[in-house]
Order: C-alpha cells, then structure tokens, then sequence
C-alpha cells in the first residue's frame, strides 16, 4: 500500500480522490456501494425532480484556506469564470421555471463580474443566494457589499464553524471569528437577520473532526443563545452540512488516520428519508468554465453530469437534464448519513 503522506500529496488529482474512497484498503472496499443501496430503497438510478436551483461556482480564489475546504480554494487559485460564461449561464436561466441562483466559489464576491451578475439576475427576478465566508466583506475592496446585497435582496449564506473564537480559528484560521462577528453585525445594522426584514441571513455549520454534525435544530438555538448573548447578533438559519470526503478533508481523513472509520459512519448512517432529498434532484452546478455537474461535489471531482444531458452551459436544455441519471460514487453517503446534507443543511 502507498504511504498516507504519498497518497495525500496526490490528492489534487479527482480521479486519485475517487480511488482512494473506493479502494484504500479491503475494509472500505468490503462495504456496500452506494449504488446498491439506492438500488435497495428503489431508487437506482438517482433521478432529477426537476431544475429549480442553478448553482453556480464562480471561480476558486479565495482570501482564505481553510482546513476542511472541499473546493481547496485559496488565494493561489486562477480558475475564475468569465464573462462569457456568466453570459451563457443568463440566457440558460432565461425563460426557465428556476427560481433560485446560488452563486458560490471560493469566494464568489471575488470575481470582476460578480456585481454586473448579481443586477442582471436581479432584474429577471429570480432569487439570488451568496455563500459568503463573512471575512472577505471586511476587506477595503469588498466593505460596501452588504449595502449591495441588501438593494438586491440577495439571500446571504455564511459560513461560520462555531460560537467561540478557538474552534472557528482553528478550522479557518487566525483572525476569522473576530471578522466574522464584524461583517455579521454590519449585516444585522442593515436588517439581516431581523424579524420582518424579508433579509436573509443563514449560517453554514460543519463538524471540525471525522464526525458528522449534530442535531441541526439544537445547534440553531445553541448558536442564538450564544451569538446574541456575547454580541447581541440575531440570524435566521442555522444549516448543519455534513464533511465529505473529498479534497482537504480526505486529506486530513488520511493523514490522520481516520478515513476507514469515517467511511464506516457514513455508510453505517445510510438514512433512505435523506437520499430521498439529496440536493442533485432539485439542483444543477455550474463549474467556473461552463462544464455542468450534478453538484459541486461532483464538480470537484470533474464527474460532469452524464453524457446526452447537455455537459456545458452552451447546451443548457432543461428536458434534456430532468431525463439525465445522476451520477454518483462512494462519496455520496456523505449527503445521505444521518439527518442527510446539502447546501441547505440536513434534508429530513
Ligand atoms: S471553505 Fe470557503 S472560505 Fe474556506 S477556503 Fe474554502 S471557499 Fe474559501
Ligand atoms: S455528492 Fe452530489 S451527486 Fe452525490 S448524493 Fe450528494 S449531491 Fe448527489
């Protein structure tokens, strides 16, 4: 067997990733395929309900780089999506029943066209989600944003491992909580967060080890007694989104040692109620490129949807993609253990 070091220097390569979750060792090997336990519950092959969220990944650049980073975003990283691109993703949305645009990155807010993006989806109605990781709207450069999501009623998602500062520095590094607590207050000044305000403000919750979220609802009124309590901030949501082991994090499994067991949880938490709801029937993904995925998981290990069902913006047709089958692999189990996972947090 190659050294852990050997296999999590790899790592940058998804199809290394996809061998190293099927086949580390015979444990996980042993274990039963997701595909047969969808095929148990009836549902193989994993079909769409239909398109009702465009999610887009605008590019990797990230002013952070966090531990557990499923996109392995940072500020080294050059895949950004053009203008063309976004143009394409326009007039894909044109005329469609999709209601929601989910722009997601590393960070979103970095990308040039951002704003000329957010007015034009703005102008056909359509509701409009940020993941924003907090920190980077208390740069000088992007300090005037949530007076510009607030004009555009964009939805803000935000990423914020924990209530106190040492275990969000710790996953995201120095400094993170301290900004956080301040981009969450500027929103919260502007009506974020507030009862009656029609503006959003959710928060993204992720485990810091190789274990899976705990119960989504206690953890909301866990963080709303402490948030307010300690800086009187108020936030609509809490989504609890369980760490799949893909990129950074199946790098931190390997390196600790902890993949085999962590698999063993998720397969052993199959939850049929949560596969029901995985976020890759109601979604589609748009890579920074143009290439479309069944979500960004899928997207970072270059699984484009399957082959006949349009695979690049250009070829955008809905028909075509409510009749795809989804494409999926041993990672899958991270959306279906437990509570299950997806973008807006547990799906039962
Ligand atoms: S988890 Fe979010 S904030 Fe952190 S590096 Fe990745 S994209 Fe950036
Ligand atoms: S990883 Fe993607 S394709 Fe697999 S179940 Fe989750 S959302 Fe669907």
């Amino acid at each position: 067997m190659k050294s852990l070091h050997a296999e999590a220097h790899a790592l940058s390569k998804p199809e290394v990733q996809l061998d190293i979750i099927n086949s580390h060792n015979v444990a996980i090997s042993s274990l039963p395929k997701f595909e047969e336990k969808l095929n148990d519950i009836g549902l193989y092959p994993l079909k769409p309900t239909g398109v009702e969220i465009f999610q887009m990944n605008v590019g990797y650049m990230c002013n952070m780089t966090c531990k557990h980073c499923h996109v392995d975003a940072g500020p080294d990283r050059e895949e950004i999506m053009t203008k063309e691109t976004f143009e394409y993703c326009l007039e894909a949305l044109k005329g469609t029943d999709i209601h929601t645009v989910d722009l997601t990155g590393g960070a979103p807010e970095m990308n040039p066209h951002f704003r000329w993006f957010v007015e034009e989806v703005s102008k056909m109605g359509k509701h409009i989600i940020v993941r924003s990781n907090l920190t980077i709207l208390t740069t000088n450069k992007f300090n005037d944003l949530p007076e510009f999501f607030k004009k555009h009623g964009v939805e803000v998602t935000c990423s914020l491992p924990f209530y106190s500062k040492f275990r969000t520095d710790n996953q995201r590094g120095e400094g993170t909580y301290d900004k956080s607590i301040i981009a969450l207050k500027k929103l919260n000044d502007l009506g974020y967060g507030q009862k009656g305000s029609g503006l959003l403000l959710n928060l993204v919750y992720n485990p810091v080890g190789a274990f899976l979220p705990g119960d989504q609802e206690q953890l909301k009124q866990q963080f709303k007694k402490e948030l307010k309590r300690k800086h009187d901030i108020e936030f609509n949501d809490l989504y609890t989104i369980t760490n799949l082991p893909i990129s950074r994090f199946l790098n931190f499994l390997l390196m600790s040692g902890n993949l085999e067991e962590y698999m063993e949880k998720l397969i052993e938490s199959f939850n049929p109620a949560a596969a029901m709801g995985v976020m890759c029937r109601n979604t589609i993904s748009i890579g920074w490129d143009g290439r479309m995925y069944d979500c960004d998981f899928n997207q970072m290990l270059e699984m484009e949807v399957e082959e006949g069902a349009g695979q690049h913006i250009r070829d955008f047709d809905v028909e075509k993609l409510n009749n795809r089958s989804i494409r999926i692999d041993q990672h899958c189990f991270g959306c279906t253990a437990g509570a299950g996972s997806s973008c807006g947090g547990a799906t039962v």
